[in-house]
């Protein structure tokens, strides 16, 4: 039962905001659902919660950056229910805000490294599987990855979200043929934990930085809009609702990039 129903989804960064909301939303619709994160007892905590709602679902430990981590977390998923259907490439970070100038080459690594490598890696791991039946993978990009904004000290993440959009077409050609589409929404600001592991350098102390969300950010909402919203997009790109749908970047931002 449900838009989803009997299907199997990977979702990343399943610990926390969006890849959360987007978890619960694909459990309440039937999906059988691999919570992926860093944070094993944050997904463990979900899964507990999934289960008690009747729904079905793992939790898995891993780092999206290290090829064996994300490779085992995805056939675990995949051997457990004998299929894949779904793939939500979510995990991400802010990384280190610093200008150009002082960006350590380590610093800007670790950021390429789990938001664009580390989509690579998922979605490399999932092809085999999602192949058998076809399927949906979302990423999330942002709208840093469409154009840039003014945030200071972001090269490193506004570079790595538009990669995820450029990989994501990509993906979208070369797996059309295996009935696998391909998606990514892209967020403006929404309340999640994200900002608590955001490093802004001591040169970006003076300027800010959108961690905290100031009110009138998002014409429609008069604010940060909330994960669930966007785990409604993602219930929707996942399913068969949106059949036609493959290579696009969605938007999912209140309007906010048309302020800017
Ligand atoms: P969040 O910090 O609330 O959740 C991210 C989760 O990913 C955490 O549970 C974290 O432990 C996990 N994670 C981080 N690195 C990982 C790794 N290497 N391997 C496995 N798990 C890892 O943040 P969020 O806001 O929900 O972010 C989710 C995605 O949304 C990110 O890709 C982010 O860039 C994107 N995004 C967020 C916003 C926003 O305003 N919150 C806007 C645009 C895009």
């Amino acid at each position: 039962k449900g838009i989803v129903g009997g299907k199997v989804a990977v979702i990343t960064g399943a610990g926390s905001g969006i890849g959360r909301a987007a978890a619960l939303r694909l459990a309440e619709e039937g999906a059988r659902v691999a919570l992926v994160d860093l944070k094993a007892d944050r997904v463990e905590d979900l899964r507990k919660r999934i289960a008690d709602a009747g729904g079905e679902a793992i939790a898995v430990e891993a780092d999206i950056a290290k090829p064996a981590d994300i490779e085992s977390a995805v056939k675990e998923a995949a051997g457990k229910w004998e299929r894949l259907d779904i793939v939500f490439a979510n995990a991400g970070i802010n990384g280190v805000l610093a200008p150009i100038e002082t960006m350590a080459p380590e610093e800007w690594s670790t950021t390429l490294d789990i938001n664009l490598k580390g989509t690579f890696l998922t979605v490399k791991y999932a092809v085999p599987f999602l192949k058998k039946n076809g399927g949906s993978i979302v990423i999330t990009s942002s709208i840093n990855g469409n154009r840039v904004f003014s945030n200071f000290g972001m090269s490193a993440y506004s570079t790595s979200k538009a990669g995820q959009v450029a990989f994501m077409q990509m993906a979208a050609l070369e797996l059309a043929q295996y009935g696998i589409r391909v998606n990514a929404v892209c967020p403006g600001a929404i309340k999640t934990h994200i900002g608590q592991n955001t490093h802004p350098a001591p040169e970006l102390e003076e300027i800010q930085i959108p961690v905290e969300y100031p009110e009138g950010d998002q014409p429609l909402e008069n604010g940060p809009g909330r994960a669930s919203q966007v785990g409604d997009l993602v219930l929707f790109l996942a399913s068969d609702a949106s059949s036609h749908i493959t290579g696009t970047p969605i938007f999912i931002d209140g309007a906010e990039s048309l302020l800017h």
